[in-house]
């Protein structure tokens, strides 16, 4: 009878971790999910809120524009076009960006000088994109679930202190409100795999995201280091891996209509920050 029991409940995991599990779209990878998406949709926006509330959004309305269209062409080409998305544009010489459940995103100014144009924009934000479709925050939370054992959904909520100390870091954030927490190399990979297949639907060269990394790279390399995604997977091996993804981007930019190829060049390249110059459209068909 004991046996029987456990046999049962054994059916009843299994069960359940069927009925959790999710399709990532583009990659089709099979994840575990144990909270509602209403619940992560709200710990989204509560998290984005407290973030953006404390931050100083930028000044410069033709840079959030920048931001916000790129953006909205990206969210429009993903696999989850209708949730509230929301881009934000974060006055930081920080070289960050990051997207938390239901596509609240923001970038910080920092990252726009080495995004140079619309379609190095378009690498940031479609791998953010793909953070939010992909649900990475979702499973991270559903990882800390299974670890910590016995919690209960009910749990997962930013109201009580306890809980805020691992629902902010699986949500990608740190305990201090202004800080970015990666995500895991297999999140990683997969945002980038999935984020160069939006860029491209939106219309955005996707060889542009090659030289957006090796940009990174470059500024690496001057010693100083760039916090954007900076721990994994390293560079080169995003680099190799991005030029593996390269015929199947380049296939749906074929198909994609209109194109913008690089889009707008919104930052003189080589003096960084203040000196915006007018938009300048580079080798795009409208
Ligand atoms: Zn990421």
């Amino acid at each position: 009878m004991k046996r029987g029991l456990r046999d049962l409940s054994l059916v009843f995991l299994i069960l359940l971790f069927i009925a959790a599990c999710v399709t990532t779209p583009v990659t089709q990878r099979e994840a575990l999910i144990l909270i509602p998406f209403e619940q992560e949709v709200a710990l989204g926006d509560q998290a984005y809120r407290e973030m953006t509330g404390t931050a100083k959004e930028s000044a410069d309305p033709r840079l959030r524009e920048l931001v916000l269209r790129v953006g909205r062409r990206i969210a429009a080409a993903s696999d989850m076009p209708d949730l509230n998305w929301e881009f934000k544009l974060i006055e930081s010489d920080t070289q960050n960006a990051f997207a938390l459940p239901g596509g609240k995103v923001a970038v910080y100014t920092g990252i726009l000088k080495v995004a140079e144009n619309e379609a190095g924009l378009a690498t940031v934000l479609g791998h953010e994109v793909a953070h939010a479709v992909a649900r990475h925050g979702a499973q991270r939370i559903s990882q800390q679930m299974l670890l910590q054992g016995g919690l209960t959904v009910a749990a997962v909520t930013l109201s009580n202190q306890r809980n805020r100390n691992w629902i902010m870091p699986a949500l990608g954030l740190g305990a201090t409100v202004g800080i970015t927490l990666p995500f895991s190399r297999m999140n990683e990979s997969e945002a980038d795999e999935i984020g160069i297949v939006y860029m491209a639907r939106a219309g955005y060269d996707p060889r542009e995201s090659v030289r957006f990394w090796q940009r990174f790279n470059q500024l690496k390399g001057s010693g100083q280091p760039p916090e954007f995604l900076s721990t994994h997977p390293s560079d080169e091996t995003r680099i190799t891996r991005l030029k593996e993804l390269l015929p199947k981007a380049m296939d749906e930019y074929q198909k994609t209509n209109p194109k913008f190829g690089e889009g707008d060049l919104f930052l003189r390249p080589a003096d960084l920050f203040g000196d915006v110059i007018p938009p300048k459209v580079q080798g795009g068909i409208k």
